[in-house]
C-alpha cells in the first residue's frame, strides 16, 4: 500500500533536506498532521518570511537581513583581519566564542571535487577582490578539519600567500 497523494508529497519534500532520509522525513510528515492547524500555519510562515527577508551582505556574503550586513558596518570591528569561514553557522558559532571582532568573507562551502563542487562555486573571487580593495594585513582561514575543508584552506594559502599577506588558520 502506499501513501496518498499529499502524505506522499510531504514525506517527499522533507526528503529533500540535507541529512533526511525516507525513515525521518516519514516521521516528520506525521508529526505535522498531528500539529494543531494553527501551528502549521505558523511553521509555513517563518519559512517564507524567512526566505523572503534573509539576503546575503554582498560584501562578506553572510545571511542577513540587512546588505551590508551588520558585521560590515561596525566599525569598532579590526579592519586589518579578515576571517574566512565557510557558512554563516561558522560565523555565529565563532562569534559566540568572543575571541574575534576580525570581519568575515562567508564561502557559502568548500570545495569537493566528488560533490562537484570547484572553486568557481564558491565566493573566492569576491574574496580576492576584497582582499584587493581592503588591503588586510591577515587571512585566518576557519574551516573545518575534514578533507573538504583542508582542500579549501590550501587552495586559498596558495592564492593569498604570494600576495604578501599573513595567512593563519585555526580549527
Ligand atoms: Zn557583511
Amino acid at each position: 500500500m502506499q501513501y496518498t497523494k499529499p502524505l506522499a508529497r510531504l514525506i517527499e519534500e522533507f526528503q529533500k533536506l540535507p541529512g533526511i532520509g525516507p525513515k525521518s522525513a516519514q516521521r516528520m510528515a506525521f508529526q505535522i498532521l498531528k500539529m494543531p492547524s494553527a501551528e502549521v500555519q505558523k511553521f509555513c510562515e517563518a519559512i517564507i518570511d524567512a526566505k523572503e527577508k534573509i539576503k546575503y551582505c554582498r560584501t562578506c556574503f553572510n545571511m542577513s537581513s540587512e546588505d551590508p550586513c551588520e558585521i560590515c558596518t561596525d566599525t569598532r570591528r579590526d579592519k586589518h583581519t579578515i576571517c574566512v569561514v565557510s557558512e554563516t553557522k561558522d560565523l555565529i558559532a565563532l562569534e559566540r566564542t568572543r575571541e574575534y571582532k576580525a570581519k568575515y568573507h562567508v564561502l557559502q562551502g568548500l570545495i569537493s571535487p566528488l560533490d562537484g563542487i570547484t572553486p568557481n562555486d564558491l565566493r573566492i573571487k569576491e574574496l580576492l577582490e576584497r582582499i584587493g580593495k581592503e588591503n588586510p594585513e591577515e587571512v585566518i582561514l576557519a574551516l573545518n578539519p575534514s578533507v573538504e575543508g583542508e582542500a579549501t584552506s590550501m587552495y586559498l594559502s596558495r592564492l593569498i600567500k604570494p600576495l604578501g599577506i599573513k595567512v593563519s588558520r585555526i580549527a
